[in-house]
């Protein structure tokens, strides 16, 4: 990732990663590559060299600052990453947009201000510009962590459209609204901003209607201490991996609480696991239960309620923002390969060996229709 350190810019940097997380990771991994704004066409040399996809951020902060500045340099990484077999990943909020709109009505001051000043114009013209270029190129898009209603819509006609464009949505985003800035502060942080109830229920239209590809937890674990800082220089982003099922799941059976558990697990499977790994090039290993693939498995008991506590969390940032929420349904075991990395009763927690492997992508055609 280019928001990593260090970032993942070159096919050498990418076998540095694999040596480095060697021995780290109780689950099977992959990777993305960054684009290096100042090098673009060094993504060309991760054709077929143990990536599936890039992502190229539209704007920056001081923890992603390496970011493709004006619609000349996204032209221009779209000739490069075209014919490379590489799926382009986007952080779409435009940059100039933020710049304009500041440059009139100041920085954020406040926790407060926070979404008027990160505004949804800048994801809007984003998404805008990228399925521009997706339909005059015909190069496969991804755009993660949409955010507002109206990028939802112009992606999901997009993709109607016949157009190899696609999309994530977060669970950050599927689980906290502006109204909870409020308590929340720094907590909730995130770029792009957690937005209103009105983008909140069409996030979860796209979740249950199949138009959103992807559910991605955007796992950002930034130091408590770090996330206290100024509105302006706190960094965004929020832990979410070991949250995500569980507030899929729980926002699921809010919304349809006659369902069957059973029922409600078709899409919760499909967005967290099928999907994905086709997206990207996983799918000869993983995302499905057939004869052949890795017997990754996820033993969920849907029934219990529950919330998580400061002692059950695994990130080394050993915050959560989802501490204190109600969540329904949990996983009670997870294996890797036929092994039980990690079993839960309510005694204790029993975690595998950390003997994950990296894995080498097969890039698959990207798919436009829905699953
Ligand atoms: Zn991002």
């Amino acid at each position: 990732m280019p928001n990593t350190v260090p970032p993942l810019f070159t096919p050498e940097d990418l076998e540095k990663k694999v040596t480095e997380v060697a021995g780290t990771s109780l689950v099977d991994y992959g990777f993305h590559a960054g684009v290096d704004p100042r090098r673009p066409a060094l993504v060309r040399e991760f054709a077929g060299a143990g990536v599936a996809s890039v992502k190229a951020f539209l704007t920056g902060h001081h923890t992603a600052p390496h970011f493709l500045r004006g619609p000349d340099a996204l032209r221009d990484f779209f000739a490069h990453v075209e014919g490379t077999g590489l799926l382009a990943l986007f952080h779409a909020e435009c940059a100039e947009v933020f710049a304009l709109l500041d440059g009139w009505r100041g920085e954020p001051d406040s926790w407060r201000d926070y979404e008027r000043h990160r505004p949804r114009t800048a994801a809007i013209v984003a998404v805008s510009r990228l399925i521009d270029l997706c339909r005059d190129t015909g190069t496969p898009i991804h755009v993660l962590h949409v955010s507002t209603r109206e990028e939802a819509d112009l992606l999901t006609a997009a993709g109607a459209a016949g157009l190899p464009a696609t999309f994530e949505v977060t669970g950050h985003h599927l689980t906290f609204t502006a109204d909870d800035t409020a308590a929340l502060g720094a907590r909730i942080r995130l770029s792009p901003a957690i937005r209103e109830r009105a983008d909140q229920d069409r996030l979860w239209d796209a979740v249950r209607y199949g138009h959103a590809r992807t559910v991605g937890s955007d796992h950002a674990p930034h130091e408590h201490a770090d996330k206290l800082r100024p509105p302006a220089q706190a960094p965004p982003g929020l832990p979410g991996v070991q949250e995500l099922l569980a507030a899929l799941f729980t926002g699921l059976r809010l919304r349809d609480p006659g369902a069957d558990p059973g029922e409600l697990l078709r899409p919760v499977t499909r967005l967290l696991g099928a999907a994905p790994a086709a997206l990207f090039g996983l799918g000869h290993r993983k995302g499905r239960i057939e004869v052949g693939l890795d017997a990754d498995l996820v033993l969920f008991d849907a029934e219990p309620t529950w919330s998580l506590a400061e002692a059950d969390i695994r990130s080394k940032c050993g915050w959560s923002a989802y501490q204190g929420r109600a969540f329904v349904g949990r996983v009670t075991t997870t294996l890797r390969r036929g092994e039980v990395v990690y079993q839960r009763t309510p005694e204790t927690t029993v975690f595998g060996t950390p003997s994950g492997e990296w894995i080498r992508p097969r890039p698959a055609p990207h798919p436009t229709t829905s699953m």
